[in-house]
Parts: structure tokens; C-alpha cells; sequence
């Protein structure tokens, strides 16, 4: 994955090059330099970012495990129940959806969004 991204670099840098050198014959059209210079800095960019990922994998742990519960604020739990049966839901039961928290319900299988809780 990590070789992918450096050749993905190397290959962006090398055209930048080619188009920026093409860029400093007359006959050709200014755009040429930007092209070049875009692509450039985002080969420098992708292995800049590689490079900083691979620093981050060793001394921190991967979290996708806590994701599913990062609620907005401190949700009681214990009291939050399904709306359409009341069943009571446990942080199993709620995901992140489009920066949203999705309800659902293990009992009837409805799934909500949940937004009208008035504590929070
Ligand atoms: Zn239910």
C-alpha cells in the first residue's frame, strides 16, 4: 500500500517535471506550468503524507474499535429507549451515518436517526 503511494508520487512528480519543462517552450501554453506544478506538489503531498502515516502507525493504536460511539455529547444510555417499541438500546445499537447517530433498534429492527432527544 505504502509502495503504491510513492510510485502514485514518483510518477505525478516525473510528469510535473515533464510539464513544466515543456512549459519553457514558446510554442506551448502557460497552463502547462500550473499543470506541472500542480501535480508536483501533490507528489510531494502524497509522499509527505505517506511518510507522516507510517510515524503515526508506530507509536499509536488503530481506533476504529471506539468510532461507533462517538456520540455528541454525554448520552445516558440506560435511559435511552426505542421510540417505536421502547426496548432499551444499548451503544452496540447506534452508528455514526453521515456524521449522524443511527439508532437500531434490535427488537423491531426500525432504524431512526437520533435527533429529537431533548436532554441533548
Ligand atoms: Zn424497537
Amino acid at each position: 500500500m505504502k509502495a503504491i503511494a510513492y510510485i502514485a508520487a514518483a510518477i505525478l512528480i516525473f510528469f510535473g517535471v515533464i510539464f513544466i519543462w515543456g512549459a519553457f517552450d514558446p510554442k506551448s501554453s502557460p497552463a502547462w506550468f500550473l499543470i506541472g506544478g500542480v501535480s508536483v506538489l501533490i507528489g510531494f503531498g502524497i509522499i509527505w503524507f505517506a511518510s507522516r502515516s507510517k510515524a503515526g502507525q508506530a507509536g499509536a493504536p488503530p481506533q476504529n474499535v471506539t468510532l461507533k460511539v462517538d456520540l455528541p455529547a454525554n448520552v445516558a444510555m440506560d435511559t435511552l429507549k426505542c421510540k417505536s417499541c421502547g426496548g432499551a438500546l444499548t451503544p452496540d445499537n447506534i452508528k455514526m451515518v453521515a456524521g449522524a447517530p443511527v439508532v437500531t433498534c434490535p427488537y423491531c429492527n426500525t432504524t431512526y436517526q437520533l435527533t429529537e432527544e431533548p436532554k441533548w
